[in-house]
C-alpha cells in the first residue's frame, strides 16, 4: 500500500473511531491516572520508509505504564541473551496482569515478562547490570526517538508507590523464592518509575520502529537486538503483550503489540509499520477499548497484518 493510501486509510478510520472517545473507563487503582481526561485520542502510523500519519492528540504526552515492559526487556534480553528465561517464562498467563496466585503456583517464576511480576524480574536483573537503570532506560528512550525530552511523572509515580500493595505482595513473594535478588524497595522504586514515564503516540511509534527493522534503530543505523531476538521478542508480544486478551487481540487485531493501563497501545507490522494508539478507557481487563478497536478495523482496512 503507498504512502497516501496508508495515510487516507488512517485519517478516515480515525475520523470514523472518533465518534467513540470516552469508551471505556479510565484506570483508577493508580489515583493519578484517574485524572486523565477520557475523551483524548491520538493515533499515529509510521512506516519503515519514515512516513508519518498522526492523527488527533497524536503529540500529548501521556503515562506509557506497562508499554514500558517492552523497552525493560529489551535491554535485558540484548544484555544477558537467552539466560534470562531461568527467571521469566515465555507463556501467556492467561491471569488478570497483577494476579498472585499463578506466582504461587509456579514457585516465584513469572509466566512472561510483559506482565507485572515478569516486568519486576526484568527490573531486578536491570539493577544488577546498571549503576543508575533509570537513567539507562531513559537514556535508551532518548536514542530510540533522538528525542532528549522524555522522562517520567513525579505525580504518576508517588501515586503507584502509595498505592502499589499488590505489586509489592508480588515482589516480596518472588523474593521469597529467590527470584528477587535486590531489596525489594529499589525494585519497586525503579518499576514504578518507568511505568510513570510520559511519551506520546508519535514517540512511542519512533522508539517502536526497531521492532519493525530487525531490531535495527533507523535513526542510529544500530542494531538493538539480533533479527533473531527481534523475532522472538514479536512473537513474545503477539502471545503475552496483551495480557489475558492477547488471544483476543492477536484474533481480532493480528499482530504484535503490548498496551498499557494508561490507555496506549503500541503494535508492530514486523518489515512494514509501527503503529500506536490512545485513548485512555479501559476495558475490564485494563486495555484500551477504542485503542483495540480501531487496531482491528485499521488491519482489516489495510489488510496489514502478519498472518
Ligand atoms: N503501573 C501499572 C501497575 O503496575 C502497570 C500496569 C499496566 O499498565 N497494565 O499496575
Amino acid at each position: 500500500m503507498c504512502a497516501e493510501a496508508l495515510d487516507a486509510v488512517v485519517r478516515g478510520l480515525y475520523g470514523e473511531f472518533s465518534a467513540f472517545r470516552g469508551t471505556g473507563k479510565v484506570a483508577d487503582y493508580i489515583p493519578a491516572l484517574a485524572e486523565v481526561d477520557p475523551g483524548h485520542f491520538g493515533v499515529v502510523v509510521h512506516t519503515l520508509p519514515g512516513h508519518v500519519t498522526a492523527c488527533g492528540d497524536a503529540d500529548v504526552l501521556f503515562s506509557i505504564q506497562s508499554i514500558s515492559k517492552l523497552f525493560t526487556f529489551t535491554m535485558a534480553f540484548a544484555g544477558r541473551g537467552e539466560s534470562i528465561w531461568k527467571r521469566v517464562g515465555k507463556e501467556p498467563s492467561g491471569t488478570a496482569f497483577n494476579s498472585l496466585y499463578q506466582l504461587e503456583a509456579e514457585a516465584g517464576i513469572p509466566r512472561n515478562p510483559f506482565i507485572n511480576a515478569g516486568a519486576m524480574v526484568i527490573s531486578d536483573m536491570l539493577l544488577a547490570d546498571y549503576p543508575d537503570p533509570m537513567a539507562e532506560l531513559l537514556a535508551f528512550l532518548h536514542r530510540l526517538t533522538g528525542d532528549e525530552s522524555i522522562g517520567y511523572d513525579q505525580h504518576v509515580y508517588q501515586s503507584e508507590l502509595e498505592y502499589g500493595m499488590r505489586n509489592a505482595s508480588l515482589a516480596y513473594l518472588m523474593k521469597s523464592f529467590g527470584n528477587v535478588q535486590n531489596p525489594v524497595d529499589e525494585v519497586l522504586r525503579f518499576y514504578f518509575k518507568q511505568c510513570s514515564i510520559r511519551m506520546s503516540c508519535r514517540q512511542l511509534a519512533q522508539a517502536t520502529q526497531f521492532l519493525a527493522n530487525q531490531g535495527m534503530n533507523p535513526l542510529t543505523g544500530r542494531a538493538i537486538l539480533t533479527p533473531s531476538q527481534t523475532k522472538r521478542t514479536n512473537a513474545l508480544l503477539l502471545t503475552t503483550g496483551l495480557y489475558n486478551e492477547a488471544g483476543d487481540f492477536a484474533f481480532r487485531v493480528g499482530i504484535p503489540a503490548k498496551s498499557g493501563v494508561g490507555g496506549g497501545i503500541a503494535g508492530i507490522i514486523p518489515g512494514q509499520l509501527s503503529v500506536v494508539t490512545w485513548a485512555p478507557g479501559l476495558n475490564t481487563i485494563g486495555n484500551s477499548q477504542l485503542g483495540i478497536d480501531f487496531l482491528e478495523e485499521f488491519t482489516t482496512r489495510t489488510g496489514l497484518s502478519i498472518f
